[in-house]
């Protein structure tokens, strides 16, 4: 059997890996030294041993210009984008390198983000292999939420120099949803709060059968629970200073460690406890110091802190367009939200308790070992974000559905159809998203609707329109539509019903495949009907602009051979409009040819001809306008 897919959080501060047990429930992957977590910080010894984790940690103090903390900030980014405060947290070189792609300088080698991110997935891979027993080689890897493409990227060619194949990149919010089961949360709003080591994070998602959105995020790049221990190491040493530790011993770097690193423990300790103790002992400055801090003076220190995090959050929620009230949930993430006073502060600002029954430091985790068991084909009453359960397309004139993305493509996916307008100087097209695996939209789910606007006038089938279907890893669609000429462009983000049960799908496919053919001939009809339309349309412009020219005879043939289509197309026959088309195709040759000869006509070449004659093969169409805006789809051949 092959070894289990692994979830990792990689994480600014801390990184860890999870995996769902034998009783189903997920749990975080402690190493053989009992240890969950891996710092996330590498660090290049002399000699070239590189030192990732704890041990890493430790020798930050020693030696800042060849330990790396928070790479993370810097994965898919460019010197230029880099803040003031990002630069800040750097002690060592960066090299502006070919592309927008930074490295840094270490002992005069020169490394990418992916390459130092890799050290780090390597050690919370090899860690968890001597767990499992097994050699780990496929993984999920998690990213917050606002990472561009460029930094899924990035996190992506980590995880390959690592070794390992990453089969999917999941948001840390949806990751903790994840963990929660909230994904069964139908229609459910989620707030994330992910108060980390440095960072602070909030999202807003929606819920929609299984699929999750992110509606907003915001927080602070500069705020997080190590600025607790900064808040608590400068009062102290304050009080140091007034109590007579000389300038000089303040100012050493080994006792500044020291002090932030009890600072930290206080810290800990009273997320559970209501009083403890600071000792700072350091021989070697004879200074010895000790004193008390309650919870209650620590919460005075912090609460600066804790309340920069409401702005980001109340913005978070207004560009999601929400009240607090239409929160369904809060989940914490991130260690620092151990702190009584930061889920106290949460929970009084959501008006809700916040859910803190797993650990915050785990739960990204947890929710990236569920979905990697997904992957692996568990948890299958869950929600299906893996493929495409049915079809999804746009609804053509007549009423037909030009299948885009088919069921059971894999996702993320990408597809995309080119489209036409259906009269002369149409300036707006109306796509109709349908969701299905029926012929016609009528018998599909309706998804939602794209309009394009703003198409400069052209004959009829002259522009191209690119249609796009983009499903997301997350299940999230976005249709784009976009007129090649002027550029003009519509977008739409759609979530597909993917939280149809497996019932309702095989008994949608069955249905599909028990009218397969009245369908089929039902689509062709609408379809062909469509194309008469367009057909005869074009043909009595053609004939008034030929007005007196033809001779009364062929005129009278045309005649004829028209009626004949529209016969046709009142009948119920798709071969019978089919062959008064291409009667009528040979009898109107003469007048399609006679117009070609005028200066006009030229102008738009051998387009129109191609129109007029082949539109029967080459256009799929028919349907009238669906609001008021009288536009029509049709699909080019
Ligand atoms: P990140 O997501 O940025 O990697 P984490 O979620 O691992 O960060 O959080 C790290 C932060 O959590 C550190 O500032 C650490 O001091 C803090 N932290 C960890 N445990 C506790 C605790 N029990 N009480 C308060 N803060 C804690
Ligand atoms: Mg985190």
């Amino acid at each position: 059997m092959a070894a289990p897919v692994l979830g990792i959080d990689l994480g600014t501060t801390n990184s860890l890996a999870a995996l769902v047990g034998a009783d189903g429930k997920p749990a975080a992957l402690r190493g053989l030294d009992g240890e969950a977590i891996v710092p996330s910080v590498v660090s290049f010894a002399e000699g070239g041993a590189v030192v990732v984790g704890r041990a890493a940690r430790r020798r930050a103090a020693d030696d800042p210009m060849h330990t790396v903390f928070s790479v993370k900030r810097l994965m898919g980014k460019g010197i230029e984008d880099l803040t003031e405060v990002e630069r800040s947290h750097c002690p060592y070189e960066f090299v502006p390198a070919d592309g927008s792609q930074l490295r840094l300088k270490i002992r005069g080698r020169e490394y990418t983000p992916q390459e130092i991110s890799a050290q780090i997935l390597r050690e919370v891979v090899n860690r968890a292999s001597a767990v499992v027993g097994e050699t780990v080689t496929r993984v999920v890897i998690t990213v917050p939420a606002y990472f561009d493409e460029s930094q899924k990227q990035a996190t992506m060619a980590a995880g390959q120099i690592a070794g390992l194949q990453v089969l999917r990149i999941l948001n840390e919010p949806t990751a903790a949803s994840l963990a929660y089961g909230l994904d069964g949360l139908h229609d459910g709003v989620v707030v994330v709060y992910d108060l980390g080591g440095g960072t602070f994070d909030v999202s807003v998602l929606k819920i929609e059968s299984g699929v999750f959105r992110v509606l907003a995020t915001n927080g602070d790049a500069a705020l997080g629970g190590d600025d607790f221990d900064r808040a608590i190491a400068e009062r102290c040493a304050q009080e140091m200073r007034a109590a007579g530790v000389p300038e000089t011993a303040l100012r050493d770097p080994g006792l500044l460690q020291v002090l932030r690193a009890a600072a930290e423990r206080a810290k800990m300790e009273l997320s559970e406890k209501l009083e403890t103790e600071l000792v700072i002992s350091e021989d070697r400055l004879g200074v010895r110091w000790r004193r008390t801090l309650a919870r209650a003076e620590f919460e005075s220190i912090v609460a600066p802190l804790i309340e920069r995090t409401v702005g980001p959050c109340r913005r978070a929620l207004s560009d999601a367009e929400l009240e607090p009230e239409q929160v369904h949930a809060v989940v914490l993430v991130g260690g620092a939200t151990y702190v009584p006073a930061v889920r106290a502060r949460v929970e009084q600002l959501f008006g809700r308790k916040p859910y803190c029954e797993l650990n915050p430091m785990e739960v990204v985790a947890l929710g990236a070992a569920v979905q990697a068991k997904k992957l692996e084909g568990g948890f299958q009453n869950l929600l299906l974000l893996d493929v495409t359960p049915l079809s999804l397309g746009t609804e053509t004139y007549g009423g037909a559905v030009a299948k885009v993305i088919p069921r059971n493509t894999a996702i993320p996916a990408r597809a995309s159809e080119q489209f036409t307008t259906f009269t002369d100087n149409q300036t707006a097209i109306v796509f109709h998203i349908c969701q299905g695996e029926r012929e016609l939209a009528k018998d599909c789910r309706s998804l939602g609707k794209l309009i394009l606007r703003g198409i400069p006038g052209m004959p009829a089938g002259m522009p191209r329109v690119d249609v796009t279907f983009h499903i997301d890893s997350d299940g999230l669609l976005t249709v784009t539509a976009q007129e090649r000429r002027s550029g003009v462009k519509a977008k739409v983000e759609i979530v597909p019903k993917h939280g149809l049960s497996l019932d309702e799908i095989t008994r949608l496919v069955q249905e599909a495949a028990a009218h397969a053919k009245e369908d089929f001939v039902a689509a062709r009809l609408a379809t062909l009907r469509a194309d008469a339309e367009f057909v005869l349309r074009k043909l009595d412009a053609r004939v008034a602009d030929a007005a007196g020219r033809l001779d009364a005879e062929t005129l009278s043939e045309i005649q004829t051979a028209r009626d004949g289509v529209v016969d046709a197309m009142a009948g119920q026959s798709p071969d019978g409009i089919d062959g008064a088309l291409h009667y009528l195709e040979d009898v109107a040759r003469p007048l399609v040819e006679m117009t070609m000869n005028t200066v006009a006509q030229r102008a738009v070449s051998g387009k129109l001809l191609d129109e007029v004659t082949q539109s029967a093969e080459r256009t799929k169409a028919a349907a009238p306008a669906h609001d008021g805006s009288g536009p029509l789809s049709v699909k080019r051949g």
